[in-house]
């Protein structure tokens, strides 16, 4: 079975999906991780951003440790723990430049799909990110588009975020920057055929994960 939870950050997706995932005893794929890993070891080699060739064979030649236990977020590249260093703001500020980079998407699709696979015979999948329903497992049993409105989205990314590191108003310019950098790769949000939208803004995650659950055994 593969479950596919996508939506706008700050949405609640990541601990909406590993919580499904726990909860029917499924692997869990972070596919924004990936994205953030890639970017990570793009700034580490110090290229350019913007040279999309060189930032597409980066994102080919990296070596990518992606945990699926949802009770263990753990992720590395080229051998180096960068659990923490992907949520750095300096990776969620580059981010959409290399999410936006065709043959980065197309490497990283080609992983999650092979991950996917690999996590069918032990039941299935709850794969989470931007592009799964539309593009990355279309053929998923479950699709779910999270949303939830701009204020509650700010609320979760700001309890997120260190107390005190960022103000208001520049958590609300990042989140809007971040929505209209990653509205320009096509599909992203859009409800695919037979994907069922949550709105989260009045739900509380136990609730979020009930009606999914509820949803998968249906
Ligand atoms: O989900 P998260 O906020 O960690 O994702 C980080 C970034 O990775 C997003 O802002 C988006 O640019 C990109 N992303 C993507 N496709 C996905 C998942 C994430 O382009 N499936």
């Amino acid at each position: 079975m593969i479950i596919a939870v996508d939506g706008p950050s700050g949405s609640g997706k990541s601990s909406t999906a590993r919580g499904v995932a726990t909860r029917l005893g499924l692997s869990y794929l972070d596919t924004g991780a990936m994205y953030r890993a890639v970017t990570w070891s793009v700034l580490e080699h110090g290229l350019d951003l913007t040279d999309v060739t060189a930032v597409a064979e980066r994102a080919r030649a990296v070596d990518l440790g992606i945990s699926t236990d949802p009770g263990l977020a753990h992720f590395t590249a080229d051998g180096s723990d960068v659990t923490e260093a992907i949520r750095d703001p300096r990776i969620s500020e580059n981010v959409s430049k290399v999410a936006t980079n065709l043959d980065v998407r197309k490497e990283l699709i080609r992983r999650q799909r092979e991950i996917i696979d690999a996590a069918q015979p032990g039941g299935g999948i709850v794969v989470e990110g931007r592009d799964i329903a539309t593009v990355v497992a279309t053929d998923a049993e479950l699709k779910v588009l999270l949303t939830a409105d701009q204020e509650a989205r700010m609320a979760r990314r700001k309890a997120e975020l260190a107390a005190g590191s960022v103000t208001a108003e520049q958590l609300r310019d990042q989140i809007v920057r971040r929505d209209a950098d990653d509205a320009t790769v096509s599909q992203f949000e859009v409800a695919s055929d037979g994907a069922v939208t949550i709105d989260s803004t009045h739900l509380t995650l136990e609730e979020v994960v009930d009606v999914i659950s509820r949803l998968a055994k249906e």
